[in-house]
């Protein structure tokens, strides 16, 4: 798995997906305690990759996995609730299918799921 929580502060892991995407996930330590894990944006501007700390990763069609900012998406657009994302989220062998699966925008739903996952798990940690 990408994610070793008894890692200490900032490590630098990454996500592997189908047509050698790979999407950095860094942690942070909050004051009140815990580990909170944010995608790097992996989308490049001149050879030089966003970087962009971000909780949610977006892909619009035809396009790359990035951030809000480098998709530029409205605020509306990003707040749709997704059935799909909640439901990997519930089953580990979905969520897992997801993650290796070639279709891109499957794989999409993965990682979102694969976040709401971990923060749920969050929520019953501590
Ligand atoms: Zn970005």
């Amino acid at each position: 798995m990408l994610i070793d929580p008894e890692q200490n502060s900032l490590f630098p892991a990454s996500l592997r997906l189908p047509g050698d995407y790979l999407i950095p996930i860094t942690t942070t330590r909050p004051p009140i305690g815990g580990v909170r894990y944010w995608f790097r944006c992996p989308v490049e501007h001149d050879r030089k990759p966003c970087g962009r700390r971000v909780k949610k990763l977006y892909l619009p069609p035809e396009q790359v996995f990035g951030c809000r900012e480098c998709h530029d998406l409205t605020y509306r657009s990003i707040q749709k609730h997704d059935n799909r994302v909640a439901k990997l989220a519930r089953d580990p062998e979905a969520l897992d299918a997801a993650l290796k699966s070639e279709n891109l925008r499957r794989a999409g739903l993965g990682i979102d799921a694969l976040m709401l996952h971990v923060k749920e798990m969050q929520k019953h940690a501590w």
